[in-house]
């Protein structure tokens, strides 16, 4: 239940919350415009389902459905008229929360000195509408990396502090998607403030909608619906979890840290490097990933010059360059890093996983590598008589 700031429930809250229809949808979008929102959400651009400024509800991406498969994305056409019957696309929201490029300071040179000049920009108070339940979780494993420690990064705050989320819990996964194995989804776990469930069948196409904070149910309470049947809640709650049984991949039940830990020296790493083309298109697009370098730039007087900072990744030669030269120089030992990060140290660093099971690494790696047929084949390795304690190598 969600509280107001005295502590009471407020009306949409306590209830079992709404159900909205399409109309709803539209009347959610311009009642968060109105509010001063910049709303993002899914849309059809490119031969995709990107995430973009929605300036109505009508940009949605009803009707469209996606095929994927590891290294292929394809949209296709959905009868029903369903807009959120798709999983990820090649964004998430980090590129809003954590963006690519971020100029950082500028420098120019007035008379005899030069004056920096720190950036300082005021970014729009995003409403995110659609987010997934895994890039719920997602979002929260980048909180803690860049606002939860020592180094807490004031771009990401300043972005995240204001950031009204809109959860679509999932009903079509694809087959890439394993958040079931990751505790992820297809269900949004707590931390929205607002959460919807599309349904459509005979009765047609609604969405049920449950506040999670008080500024949720405050719009909740301003869209036009009725107060959710227990018909709608039964034919939401079975659709997700007909979605959790339909679930395209899984990762081994085993301890994915001691997996990871135990494998370091198993064959399968030179199999991979074979394979992988070291693009870093995986960290790319990764909910979590969140490295970043930066770039100095000066114009072609002299007199003015800025730093940039840019997303990295760990797949660039030049990212563990140290004294003398990269410590992971090969295939094997970046596409290594990257995994055993993801599934293993995350956990010793953040507390958790660094994997929420979206399958993005999985579509859009150009030669169709695989996590969880990576992590498969190395659990395998390890149940074949693989050595007790294997050396670790580079
Ligand atoms: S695993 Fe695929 S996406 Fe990642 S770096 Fe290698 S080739 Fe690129
Ligand atoms: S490692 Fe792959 S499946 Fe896991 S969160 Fe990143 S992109 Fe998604």
């Amino acid at each position: 239940m969600s509280l107001d700031a005295d502590g009471n429930a407020s009306p949409a809250a306590a209830s079992d919350g709404l159900v909205i229809s399409r109309g709803g949808m539209a009347a959610l979008v311009d009642v968060l415009v109105r509010r001063g929102f910049t709303v993002v959400g899914p849309t059809v651009r490119d031969g995709a389902i990107v995430l973009a400024e929605l300036r109505s509800a009508d940009e949605l991406p009803y009707g469209r459905g996606v095929e994927l498969e590891a290294g292929r994305y394809r949209l296709r056409e959905r009868s029903d008229g369903a807009a959120f019957a798709n999983s990820a696309g090649p964004q998430s929201w980090k590129a809003f929360l954590h963006p690519s490029r971020v100029r950082e300071w500028s420098a120019d040179r007035v008379g005899d000195e030069v004056v920096f000049t720190a950036d300082q920009v005021t970014p729009p108070r995003y409403a995110f509408l659609g987010v997934r339940p895994c890039d719920l979780r997602a979002i929260a494993v980048q909180d803690r990396v860049l606002t939860g420690g020592v180094y807490r990064d004031p771009v990401y705050e300043g972005r995240r502090s204001g950031a009204l989320l809109i959860v679509v819990e999932c009903t079509e996964p694809g087959a890439t998607c394993f958040c079931v194995s990751m505790g992820t989804g297809p269900a949004a776990s707590p931390g929205y403030d607002l959460v919807m469930t599309e349904v459509v069948d005979e009765d047609g196409h609604h969405f049920w909608a449950r506040s999670g904070s008080p500024e949720g149910a405050e719009i909740l309470a301003e869209l036009p619906g009725h107060p959710a049947d227990p018909e709608t809640q039964e034919t939401a709650r079975a659709g997700v979890a007909a979605a959790a049984d339909r679930m395209g991949r899984t990762l081994p039940e085993a301890d994915l840290r001691e997996l990871m830990a135990g494998t370091l020296d198993a064959p399968r790493w030179d199999d991979v490097a074979g394979r992988c083309l070291t693009c870093g298109n995986c960290t790319m697009v990764c909910p979590t990933c969140f490295c970043t370098t930066t770039e100095d730039i000066t114009d072609l007087t002299g007199d003015h010059a800025e730093r940039w900072r840019l997303w990295d990744s760990c797949f660039d030669l030049d990212f563990s360059q140290l004294h003398g030269g990269p410590v992971r120089a090969s295939s094997r030992s970046r596409y290594r890093q990257w995994m055993t990060h993801k599934l293993g140290t995350w956990y010793d660093q953040f507390g958790s996983s660094g994997c929420v099971g979206c399958g993005r690494c999985i579509v859009w790696c150009p030669v169709g590598i695989d996590i969880t047929e990576e992590a498969a084949a190395l659990h395998d390795w390890t149940r074949s008589g693989a050595p007790e304690s294997a050396p670790e190598s580079p």
